[in-house]
C-alpha cells in the first residue's frame, strides 16, 4: 500500500497541474493589475445617527477587471496577501484616499477618512514613514485619518503592535479596532492598546432584532463606553436597526441602509448634494 501510495503521488495529476497552472495566471494577473492601474478606491459614507449627514468614509479596494468587472476585496486579498503585495496595494489606497480626502475635507469641514490595514502592512517597518509622508503630501488633517485593525490583527503580537500604533499616534492620527466584538478573548490586551474608535461588527447589528441578541449589541456598546472608545455600528441594512441604535445612543453608523460603498465621483456628487440641501 506504501508503494502504491507513492506511485499515486508521483502519478501526473491533471487536476492538481491545472490548479497550479490557474494560480500562476491569477498571481500574473495581479502583477499586472497593479501595473496597469486597476485597482480602484471605493468609498462609504459613515453617517451620524443623529441627522443622518455623512461625516465621513471608509476607504475600500476594488478591482476594476477589464473581464469580470468591479471585484470586492474577497474575491483578490487573500491571494494579494500571500503573494506578499498587500503592503504596496494598501500603499497605494493610502495614499489615493488621502489626496482624495483632503479634497472632500476642503467641502466639508471635519470630514474623516477611514483605511483598512492588514496584518502584512502593520508588519512593514516603513509603515509610519509612509503614513507620515502621505499626511504631509496631501495636507489631510491627522486627526481626520483613522487606522482600522482588525483585533486579531492587533493581538497578533501585542508588543509590537503597541510600538507601531503608539509610533502612529504619535503622527495625531486614530486607531480604530475593526470587527470589534468579534474576538473577545482579548479584552484585557485591548485595553493596553492605545485605541480611539471601534467599529461594531455587523453580526450584532443584524442580531439586534432578537431580545438576546439586543442585549449583545447593548452590552458591546457599554464595553466601548467602558473603554471611552467612540463606536460606529457596521452593517446597517434597514430603518429598524438604525432606530435601536439610536435608542442605545450610538453616535455613528455605516451600512447598506444609508449607502453602499461607491466610486469617488459618486461620493463628491453626494456630498455637493449634502451640502446644497
Ligand atoms: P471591513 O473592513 O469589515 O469592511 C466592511 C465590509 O462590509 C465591506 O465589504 C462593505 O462593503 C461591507 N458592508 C458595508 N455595509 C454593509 C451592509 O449594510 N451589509 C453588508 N452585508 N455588508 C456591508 P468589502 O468592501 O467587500 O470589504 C471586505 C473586507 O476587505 C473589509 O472588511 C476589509 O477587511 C478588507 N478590505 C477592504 N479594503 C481594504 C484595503 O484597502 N486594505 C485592506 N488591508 N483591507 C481591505
Ligand atoms: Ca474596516
Ligand atoms: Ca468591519
Ligand atoms: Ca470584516
Amino acid at each position: 500500500a506504501k508503494a502504491e501510495g507513492r506511485g499515486v503521488a508521483r502519478r501526473f495529476d491533471p487536476a492538481q497541474f491545472a490548479k497550479a497552472e490557474q494560480r500562476r495566471r491569477d498571481e500574473a494577473e495581479v502583477l499586472r493589475a497593479l501595473d496597469n492601474h486597476e485597482f480602484e478606491v471605493y468609498y462609504q459614507p459613515i453617517v451620524d445617527l443623529d441627522g443622518e449627514h455623512t461625516v465621513g468614509v471608509e476607504a475600500l479596494v476594488r478591482w476594476r477587471h477589464p473581464e469580470r468587472g468591479v471585484l470586492p476585496p474577497g474575491a483578490f486579498l487573500d491571494l494579494a496577501e500571500s503573494m506578499g503585495v498587500v503592503p504596496r496595494l494598501g500603499g497605494w489606497v493610502l495614499e489615493q484616499a488621502c489626496m482624495q480626502a483632503a479634497e472632500w475635507q476642503r467641502q466639508v469641514p471635519g470630514f474623516e477618512l477611514n483605511v483598512n490595514l492588514s496584518a502584512s502592512q502593520l508588519g512593514n517597518p516603513d509603515l509610519v514613514d509612509e503614513v507620515r509622508n502621505v499626511l504631509e503630501r496631501s495636507g489631510l488633517t491627522p486627526s481626520l485619518l483613522v487606522l482600522e485593525l482588525t483585533e486579531s490583527v492587533a493581538l497578533t503580537d501585542l508588543v509590537e503592535s503597541a510600538r507601531v500604533l503608539g509610533a502612529l499616534k504619535n503622527l495625531g492620527v486614530r486607531i480604530a479596532l475593526d470587527d470589534f466584538g468579534t474576538g473577545f478573548s482579548s479584552l484585557s490586551h485591548l485595553a493596553a492598546l492605545p485605541v480611539d474608535v471601534v467599529k461594531i461588527d455587523r453580526s450584532f447589528v443584524q442580531a439586534m432584532a432578537e431580545t438576546a441578541g439586543a442585549s449583545v449589541a447593548e452590552a458591546v456598546l457599554q464595553i466601548a463606553r467602558t473603554f471611552d472608545l467612540a463606536p460606529v455600528a457596521e452593517g446597517v441594512e434597514d430603518a429598524s436597526q438604525a432606530d435601536r441604535l439610536r435608542e442605545l445612543e450610538c453616535a455613528q453608523a455605516q451600512g447598506y441602509h444609508f449607502a453602499k460603498p461607491m466610486p469617488a465621483q459618486e461620493m463628491t456628487a453626494l456630498l455637493q448634494r449634502q451640502s446644497a440641501g
